[in-house]
């Protein structure tokens, strides 16, 4: 059975009203050897990370953790050029996302978001009893604007670099929703780094804006579940108290601030190196006929026909990437995983016979390509 058909047959008497429709959440990740699907840092752990870890004393666990993760919060404090009263963390970013949407909406209120965007945004605003909109992005895969402020939400989700194409939203463009809209704008910066651009500066302009990032992608800590957000101190504070206290492990801040402090260096020479490599990654999928979105992420998204299908046929060879069934403007996409130029290239093995097996039309269009 699977979390879907417990969710759906276990309904008990006692549920919430809101909860009827919440799916357990299900990305169809089941083990395979090369998973490209969930854009995590395929170099491993940064190297002082890695040495905390594993010096760790026992005090440390039966010990409770600190309680707003406070050394944690200098230490980005310093990295980030803010204060730590700008600062509130949590077990990943999205647990932070949950706890802006509880602080800020009241039940019933609505949260509004481009389509496609990040898949658990809908999932949070259910959890928190909100109304969802979702506004098809335009055919240039940047937001529409007037659509999403003609919503009225209480809270505007921009995920920039967007997850799942790769899109940035420009600064001005985020400048013009933090001036519109009149509730809480978030945004998820969990790319940020691959992109080189940050909205972390609208925070000083806007006291409604709050910036939500993770070190669960360019810092290779996702199993230890670290997220933080920043904003002004008003608005992190209620984020803060929605969260509640001791929500970060004692051993994710150790880690967390020992990699902010020394492992600096190792994390933007591997955010340069997938840049570099996602890039490669767009040529070679350009050269097999395909159209891959730009990208500012640690991923790449092209529009491939049959995505479910080819995702499976390239799943039976090994390799998982994520399929995105019929997304506005795009129709069929898959996401691909940046990593490792060797992992990429066992990919874009996989890619060609899936591509061979499901859509042998293309591939003939590419073998045609490639001899002329
Ligand atoms: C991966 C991801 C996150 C979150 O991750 P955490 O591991 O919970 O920090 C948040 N937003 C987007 C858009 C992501 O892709």
């Amino acid at each position: 059975m699977s979390p879907h058909d417990v969710a759906r047959t276990a309904r008990l008497a006692v549920a919430r009203a809101v909860y009827a429709d919440v799916p357990l959440y299900d990305p169809k990740r089941a083990p395979v050897e090369l998973d490209l699907t969930d854009n995590t840092n395929l170099w491993g752990v940064p190297p002082t990370a890695e040495r905390v870890l594993r010096e760790v004393a026992p005090s440390v666990i039966t010990r409770y953790p600190s309680l707003y993760a406070a050394d944690l919060k200098q230490a980005l404090a310093e990295w980030l050029g803010v204060s730590p009263d700008m600062l509130v963390t949590g077990a990943g970013s999205d647990d932070v996302l949950d706890s802006a949407m509880r602080a800020f909406g009241d039940p019933g209120d609505r949260v509004a978001a481009s389509i496609p965007t990040f898949a658990m945004v809908p999932i949070f605003a259910q959890m928190n009893g909100l109304a969802y909109t979702g506004v098809p992005e335009t055919a240039d895969h940047t937001l529409d604007v007037e659509a999403l402020l003609a919503t009225q939400p209480k809270i505007l989700y921009v995920c920039t670099p967007n997850n799942p194409t790769g899109c940035v939203t420009p600064l001005a463009t985020l400048r013009a929703l933090a001036t519109r809209h009149t509730g809480v704008l978030m945004i998820d910066e969990a790319y940020a780094e691959f992109a080189g651009v940050s909205a972390v500066q609208l925070v000083r302009e806007f006291d409604r804006v709050l910036v939500v990032r993770t070190m669960s992608k360019a810092f290779g800590l996702a199993g230890l579940r670290i997220g933080y957000a920043i904003g002004q101190p008003a608005l992190v504070t209620e984020v803060e108290k929605s969260r509640g206290p001791y929500k970060l492990t004692s051993l994710a801040e150790r880690v967390a601030v020992a990699a902010v402090r020394d492992d600096m260096a190792w994390v933007q020479e591997h955010v340069a190196l997938a840049v570099s490599l996602r890039e490669q990654l767009a040529e070679a999928l350009r050269a097999r006929g395909f159209a891959p979105l730009p990208s500012g992420a640690n991923f790449v998204c092209a529009a491939v026909p049959e995505c479910v299908a080819v995702g499976q046929a390239m799943r039976a060879r090994g390799v998982a990437v994520r399929p995105f069934p019929a997304l506005p403007h795009i129709g069929d996409a898959l996401r691909f995983s940046v990593g490792p130029w060797p992992l990429l290239e066992r990919c874009l093995a996989a890619f060609d016979a899936a591509v061979a097996e499901v859509l042998p039309d293309r591939a003939a269009v590419v073998n045609a390509g490639a001899s002329a």
